[in-house]
């Protein structure tokens, strides 16, 4: 059985006074739900200030982003090290805007996926398909080369979440229908399987990110293959965050 886990991306959104704000009172909100994960990712400013409201809570802090070494000459990047220092348990990996504003390649990613593993923090690796990849029919191929390319190096023993966000539906408006966000994680965990072991697979907590709103949530979580959210526009406001936390209920 899979936990679900429920993450916010909050891009690069809120000064540390907005994410305190933000933080003490969706702590309050959330105080009953123990049956789900909770994640927020803010901006790296707001991590060390928002760990402090979340210290004693279920709520868990992540980053957006990180780079792969531990320290050095990296001007303007964030370590593994740094992330762990400040409190962060999870790290999202390959994000989409990370893929096609910052030109990020699959090999790049992977390096940050093997780093955040091997000091004891969960990637959330992102893979998505661009309109045209789905209009030439390439969803499966894009996908599944994401994944394969960015978990190289990974064993079965290691903790690691994954995210579909098909790239036409992030911060669209328009969300994929929980049947075809489902044949896309159907199709992920089988190539989990042939990548880690259908035992392994069956553990792996795939997401589903792309304007997932109050409204639409509990149809994609009713999806077999569907363990999460990864909200970004709709974790910005308390109340329709905690309507998306609250899912089913
Ligand atoms: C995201 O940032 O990962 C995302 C899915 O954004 P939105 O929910 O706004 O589409």
């Amino acid at each position: 059985m899979r936990k679900p886990l429920i993450a916010g991306n909050w891009k690069m959104n809120k000064t540390v006074s907005e994410s305190v704000e933000f933080a003490r009172e969706f702590v309050g909100k959330v105080s009953d739900v123990n049956d789900r994960d909770i994640l927020i990712c803010p901006p790296f400013t707001s991590l060390y200030a928002m760990r402090e409201i979340f210290k004693d809570t279920g709520v868990k802090l992540g980053a957006q982003n990180m780079y792969y070494k531990d320290s050095g000459a990296y001007t303007g990047e964030i370590s593994p090290l740094m992330l762990k220092d400040v409190g962060c348990d999870y790290v999202i990996l390959g994000h989409s805007e990370r893929r096609h504003i910052f030109g990020e390649d699959d090999n790049l990613i992977n390096e940050k996926v093997v780093a955040a593993v091997s000091h004891g923090l969960i990637p959330i690796l992102c893979v998505g398909e661009l309109l045209e990849d789905r209009e030439a029919g390439k969803t499966f191929d894009v996908v599944g080369n994401q994944l394969e390319r960015g978990l190289k190096g990974i064993s079965s023993k290691d903790n690691f979440v994954v995210a579909y966000e098909p790239v036409w539906a992030i911060g669209t408006g328009k969300t994929a229908t929980p049947e075809l966000a489902e044949e896309v994680h159907s199709f992920l965990r089988e190539k989990l399987a042939s990548l880690f072991g259908k035992e392994k697979a069956e553990t792996v907590r795939i997401l589903y990110g792309g304007s997932v709103k109050p409204e639409n949530v509990n149809g994609l979580m009713a999806m077999k293959n569907i363990d999460g959210a990864l909200v970004g526009g709709a974790s910005l406001k308390v109340d329709s965050f905690v309507k998306i936390v609250k899912f089913g209920r």
